[in-house]
């Protein structure tokens, strides 16, 4: 039965609530006078339920499509403007005892070169990923209780954040790593971790099953409820995620709303971000497989409508995307990518040797190249990490994001940490295009106090001032 609060799996991502759901939509695709009135809801940027939302996504009349994609962006950027937050992934190990069929790291998978870094290589990464000018990091790593049990994963976090190379700092940690207890949970929060990430997959649970046939992943519920058991733990800050293109995405994308309402039924608070990944080749694994295969049409429209459905959650685009995708959907919701990736264990200080990547990378850009594409197209990249350590974390950075006042920290912040960028690892026409970007921006912060603040920082930070913050 049905029910968003309930701790158990099966009720808050019901099967036969998301199969009703999904049918109401068809049923209701043309349905102009509905399709209206789910829109102007949708405008008084509240947000929108799983079977609304699923409407929306089904809707097949035009105008309506269009005015979809026109209330994403402008919901984008009423709650994020134009900035956009960087992050690079970081994998640690890709030992892994699960048998995900969907992952090359499944351990049946025998062609694979396996790889652990241990704290020199981590030191050699994390000096590289400074040096490119990265301050957000996502921690990544295969389920292996025996070659990385929790606490090599602490021992990481914790000699990552104590690596300070010239100017560099990762000043943010977040983790994605397989489900585990709450009192591992609780060891992570201690760590000083930001945002914990645990992709469902699927929430097929069927698929699920055939689709992680053996190890601790094969259970569901274990998996699902994840999140809950992380929030108890006190981590605040959660972030969602489903494969797209393993299964049917009608059927993912209501659950995957369901599983926000659950969590803001159940925890008070719903994710801090939703990832929106595509399955992508590597060793062992074609795609072409799975038949839940989405155009970027489709994408390009998913995305609008989990921005239109919970607008105060920030969105991810990795580098499973490439350029001309990224740019599409920056415009439809997203507010964080990776620039300058890479997924193979210890990729940042050697070429690889042997291909340990967890998928084949869609934008191969560096960082710089990144930034300055950003700006060219009135992106205002941010290095900002200044929320969860001024203690904005959960309900708290929720009521100020609601409310539109975390304007107040974000632009400034954003300008901030990109001239610390442009000064510290810029290209010559990075640099002068961000200085040119900054200039232009200064004017959108809210008050003339703030507004001479932050004017004195920039000067401050070209003269070598580091990691001011509001
Ligand atoms: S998806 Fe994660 S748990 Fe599954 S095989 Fe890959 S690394 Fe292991």
């Amino acid at each position: 039965m049905y029910h968003p609060a309930s701790p158990a799996a099966g009720d808050f991502i019901d099967h036969n609530e998301v199969l009703e759901t999904l049918s109401y939509a068809e049923a209701n695709r043309e349905n102009r006078p509905l399709i209206e009135e789910i829109l102007a809801k949708g405008a008084l940027k509240g947000g929108l339920s799983h079977r609304e939302a699923s409407v929306l996504l089904a809707c097949r009349l035009e105008d309506e499509n269009e005015e979809i994609l026109r209330l994403a962006k402008k919901i984008k950027m009423d709650f994020y403007g134009n900035r956009i937050v960087m992050f690079a992934p970081l994998y640690l190990s890709n030992y892994c005892v699960n048998g995900c069929l969907y992952c090359p790291y499944h351990s049946s998978n025998k062609t694979i070169a396996r790889r652990k870094l241990n704290r020199e290589d981590i030191i050699r990464e994390v000096t590289a990923l400074q040096d490119m000018g990265h301050k957000r990091l996502a921690l990544e790593s295969g389920e292996d209780p025996r070659h990385n049990p929790i606490e090599y994963v602490l021992e990481a976090i914790e000699t990552i954040y104590s690596i300070k190379h010239k100017n560099g700092a990762i000043r943010r940690v977040n983790v994605n790593i397989a489900a585990t207890t709450e009192e591992d949970y609780k060891k992570l929060r201690d760590a000083g971790i930001g945002t914990y990430i645990l992709f469902q997959e699927t929430y097929d649970r069927t698929a699920y099953e055939r689709l992680h046939p053996y190890g601790p992943k094969h259970d569901y519920a274990w998996h699902t409820e994840a999140m809950d058991r992380a929030m108890r733990a006190g981590i605040d800050d959660v972030g969602l995620g489903v494969l797209f293109g393993l299964e049917d995405y009608r059927y993912e994308f209501a659950a995957l709303m369901m599983h926000a309402e659950h969590l803001e039924a159940s925890q008070g608070v719903g994710p801090h971000t939703i990832s929106v990944p595509r399955v992508r080749a590597a060793d062992d694994i074609d795609p072409g497989k799975f038949k839940g295969g989405i155009t970027d049409d489709t994408f390009a429209k998913l995305v609008a409508c989990v921005r239109i459905a919970v607008p105060y959650t920030g969105m991810i685009v990795s580098t499973r995307e490439s350029r001309e995708c990224r740019e599409r959907v920056l415009e439809l919701g997203v507010s964080q990518i990776s620039g300058g990736s890479r997924t193979s264990v210890g990729g940042y200080f050697e070429e690889e040797e042997e291909d340990t990547r967890q998928f084949e990378v869609h934008d191969n850009r560096t960082l710089d190249e990144v930034i300055s594409w950003l700006m060219e197209r009135g992106h205002i990249p941010s290095f900002c990490t200044a929320c969860y350590r001024e203690g904005r974390t959960g309900d708290r950075f929720m009521t100020l994001c609601k409310s539109g006042k975390i304007l107040n920290c974000c632009h400034p912040n954003a300008l901030m940490t990109l001239k610390e960028y442009l000064v510290d690892y810029a290209s010559p026409k990075t640099l002068e295009m961000g200085n040119q970007l900054i200039e232009n921006e200064i004017g959108v912060v809210p008050s003339p106090k703030l507004r001479a603040l932050v004017a004195r920082q920039l000067t401050a930070i070209e003269h070598g001032s580091r990691d001011f913050r509001i």
